[in-house]
Order: structure tokens, then sequence, then C-alpha cells
């Protein structure tokens, strides 16, 4: 009986550790979950449906922008995972949790349905500008190239406001997202109509979850007013509560003058 028991276990626990090597290894290769792959200069596009030409002037915007950021490297070959139609998002989702998308490593996921030429990524009724989507799991993986795996997130455990802050900050650079001030207005006056409100939204009816939101002011913040770069405020010890504050007095002189 003590050895039936034992073979039962014996066989629980390897099939457990299949199932973890096999999902690693479907996270590590998402290609294999894809119909299609298109590279696009350092970009290689997994993806269910053919490409459209609104795509490519999406990914055209997003690299320029992305070129600009203190972390760029153009050796590093990057590679995006689109939700059309194919399990690998949803494979994301149930690792990670429910989100507009995810970059680890060297792999962008975004999770939603896609509008190309409308620029927008829909999840659960609320519409994300896909460009600035993008951007922000692509500096993730920015992140990881000059960090490397241990030193970033999850594993590091950086305070989440510099962690997604980043992100957001080399993201939002629309035309109406350059301005602390006018940026920090927007939340102010977001905030006076509904506190409650999940997001904030934009002049293009996108949204970005107010927490992100904040965490992308503070890093505006630091590296604009401040004059920091993104290293130097990530190996610095200040607090988000210190920065805050800091932040409210300079925007209230602002305002005042
Ligand atoms: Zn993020």
């Amino acid at each position: 009986m003590k050895i039936e028991i034992r073979k039962w276990v014996i066989r629980a626990l390897l099939l457990c550790f299949v199932s973890i090597i096999s999902i690693l290894f479907l996270m590590s290769f998402p290609q294999i979950l894809y119909a299609k792959r298109t590279q696009v200069g350092n970009y290689i596009i997994y993806h269910e449906n053919d490409l459209n030409q609104y795509f490519y002037q999406r990914l055209h915007n997003v690299d320029s922008v992305f070129r600009g950021s203190e972390l760029y490297n153009d050796q590093l070959k990057l590679e995006i995972c689109l939700s059309d139609g194919t399990a690998y998002p949803t494979l994301m989702k149930m690792i990670w949790g429910d989100a507009f998308g995810w970059g680890m490593n060297t792999i962008a996921t975004v999770n939603g349905n896609i509008n190309f030429q409308e620029n927008t990524i829909e999840l659960h009724g609320y519409k994300w500008n896909f460009e600035q989507l993008l951007l922000h799991e692509l500096t993730h993986c920015l992140q990881f190239n000059a960090l490397g795996i241990m030193e970033s997130n999850p594993l590091a455990k950086h305070p989440q406001w510099k962690w997604e802050g980043y992100a957001e900050y080399v993201a939002r650079q629309g035309e109406v997202q350059h301005s602390l001030l006018k940026n920090m207005e927007r939340i102010e006056s977001a905030r006076m109509v509904d506190p409650d409100e999940w997001g904030v939204f934009f002049e293009d009816g996108t949204v970005a979850p107010r927490v992100y939101y904040d965490y992308w002011l503070m890093v505006q913040y630091a590296l604009v007013v401040k004059k920091m770069s993104y290293l130097e405020l990530l190996k610095m010890n200040l607090k988000e509560e210190e920065l805050k504050k800091e932040m409210m007095m300079w925007y209230d002189l602002k305002v005042k003058n």
C-alpha cells in the first residue's frame, strides 16, 4: 500500500514538473502558438492574420519614439506577440493575471481587440492607445536588457512607481502629453469629477489606469524637472511619498504663478 502511494506521489510530482517545463517553454517560444512570423528591422512580429498597412505605420511610429529612450539598444532583437486569435496572450493571462499587455525579457505581448486603423486596443470596454501600449511593453524589454533578469522586476522588486512609471514615461509621448503641468492638471481635474474612477481618459478617448498615471508623472518629474537619468533614479533611495510631496509643491507653485 505504501509503495502504491509513493508511486502516485512520484507520478504527480513528475506531472507537475513536466507541466511547468512545458509552460515555461511555450512562454519562451511564442512562435509555437502563432501561425505567422514577420520581421521588420529589429522586431519579429508573431501574428495569426495578415498585417495591414496601418500596423506597419503603427510600428514605424513606435520605433521612432522607442529609439529616443535612455535604455535603447539598437542591437536588441525584440519579439512582439499580437492578440489576433491565438492562445499565447491567454497563456500569459493565466500566468500573470488579466492585463492589457506584458513585457518580459525580449517579448512584448498585447492583449485585447486591436484596431490598427484607430490605433486602439480594447479590453473590458476600455481602450488603450495601441502604439503607447506597445511602447510600454517594449520598454520593459529594454529594462530587462539593461539590467538583466535578476535585477529586473518581478525578481528585483524595484518599487512599482519606478518600474511601471518609466514604461509609461517612454510610452506617453503624444502631443498633449509632453507638459508635466498639463498632465498634472488632467489628473487633478479627473479626481475632482470622479475620485473613484479607475482610469484617466486622454483626449483620444483612450485610458490609463490612475495608479500608472501617477507613476508616470513621478518619473516625468524626476527625469524632466530634477534632470535625473532613469538609472540614477532606479538606484537612488527615494521614497514614493517624498517625491510625490515635492512634486505637489512644485505643482502648487506653478499653478499660483
Ligand atoms: Zn508595465
